[in-house]
């Protein structure tokens, strides 16, 4: 299965159909338990002799077919999924960490995230500092005797930062903590984390992968490659009272923080994937290869549409020869570079506004990823909630207009931007 490319992982792995009655589709398996074939069979699932279905929270057939196929498609030796790319973040930090430990952070994430590390984790005595992630160095200096932890994105949104994960991953090395990559922005179809590092990777399954803007939902994949007896993670080596003196790290190898995930944090946390949504997400996921494809070439075209355009002050996409990440693009994204483009227009805060207010083929929403055409206003939206110094540092300027290219035909997409520039952007 392994040697298999992307396109066909994402229609197949995961799925035995001789297992699902010959079902050709993965099927809905909706249902909140699993009866068990005696007392006996019962208490060996619950003390991981036997591996099985015990109760939804935990696993579900279809969400498990899901969680083969991430892990399959990043490279992962196991995957677990949420009911939100949120849930995915705060249980798998929360599982990882404890009060008094701290996270270097890059200070260009999606606006969700960095509330949650600035704001709420640090009530629970999680603290983090945010650097400038364009500099790998400064992720070295930020180190401290507590970090457990980097986390970044891998194409910052809304900044659209290409980052240079090697460089990031070696710091993380040095400072034995697991280097975590929220990939949903680039997609598992153009980018890997895991090869260039990452020891954990996140997705809003919500974004590319479920792609039709329908359903809710989150990963994260477990590379299976950190080293958690490093004497940082006293959780994974010594008898956890959160699971009968299990050790997690003799008893589950390289997937232990892939099982303390299900058993700790879902248990605990709860944020289970419905698995409804797990069916509508792998039916987007088998797609995905095909899709993204054309995102990234409807998105740079539209992008150097926009740069020779005179109402338009700026444009970012890591694929215009123009941006400042387009050589990291070219290592790291070399075969398409994803949907969304930001852009400025010369008018400032009010004209970007009004422009926006001004299309009608592009919706005004907050979402990423969908088949159709988005747009959104993030300093009037998305961060509106973070001082203009934290906006600028995420990438937010006053005047950026974040576009979410769908697979629309382009003229259409381009007549409407002119339409709404001439109205609105001056
Ligand atoms: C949307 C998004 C999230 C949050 O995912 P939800 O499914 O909306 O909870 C996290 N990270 C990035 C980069 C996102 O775009």
């Amino acid at each position: 299965m392994s040697t298999q490319k992307i396109s066909t992982q994402a229609l197949h792995a995961g799925h035995d159909t001789t297992q699902t009655a010959g079902t050709r589709a993965v099927p809905i398996y909706q249902s909140s338990s699993y009866v068990f074939n005696n007392t006996e069979h019962a208490a060996n699932l619950f003390s991981l002799k036997e591996l099985g279905f015990i109760y939804t929270r935990l696993n579900n057939p279809t969400n498990d077919i899901l969680q083969q196929r991430l892990a399959a498609i990043e490279g992962g030796v196991g995957a677990v999924v949420f009911a939100s790319g949120t849930s995915a973040i705060s249980t798998g930090l929360l599982t990882l960490l404890k009060a008094g430990d701290h996270i270097v952070a890059s200070s260009s994430l999606y606006g969700g995230t960095f509330t949650l590390l600035n704001v709420t984790l640090p009530r629970l005595g999680i603290t983090t500092t945010f650097v400038d992630a364009s500099n790998p160095e400064n992720f070295k200096d930020a180190v401290k005797e507590n970090t457990r932890a980097f986390f970044v994105e891998s194409l910052g949104n809304p900044k659209l930062d290409v980052l240079d994960l090697e460089a990031i991953s070696e710091h993380s090395k040095t400072a034995g903590v697991p280097f975590i990559v929220d990939n949903t922005v680039a997609s598992p179809a153009l980018l890997n984390p895991i090869k260039h590092g990452a020891n954990l990777v996140i997705h809003s399954l919500t974004k590319y992968i479920g792609g039709q803007g329908n359903s809710l939902g989150g990963a994260i994949i477990d590379a299976g490659t950190f080293d958690w007896t490093n004497g940082k993670f006293p959780e994974f080596t010594e008898p956890s009272e959160g699971y009968h003196g299990l050790v997690y790290s003799e008893a589950l190898g390289a997937a232990a923080f892939t099982f303390k995930l299900i058993l700790e944090g879902l248990r605990d946390f709860g944020g289970a994937l419905s698995p409804f949504n797990a069916f509508q997400i792998i039916q987007g996921l088998e797609t995905l290869p095909v899709r993204i494809k054309q995102h990234s070439a409807n998105a740079l075209e539209l992008a150097k549409w926009l740069e020779s355009r005179e109402e338009v002050a700026w444009v970012n996409y890591p694929g215009l020869e123009s941006s400042k990440y387009n050589s990291l693009a070219k290592k790291y994204l070399p075969s398409g570079q994803s949907g969304l483009v930001t852009f400025g227009v010369k008018g400032g805060f009010d004209a970007a506004k009004k422009l926006t207010d001004a299309t009608e083929l592009f919706s005004l929403l907050a979402n990423i990823g969908d088949t159709k055409s988005l747009i959104i206003h993030p300093a009037s939206t998305t961060h509106q909630q973070l001082t203009v110094e934290q906006q600028e540092s995420a990438g937010v300027t006053q005047d950026l207009i974040r576009l979410s290219v769908g697979l629309e035909d382009i003229e259409d997409l381009k007549n409407d931007l002119e339409q709404a520039l001439i109205k609105g952007g001056q």
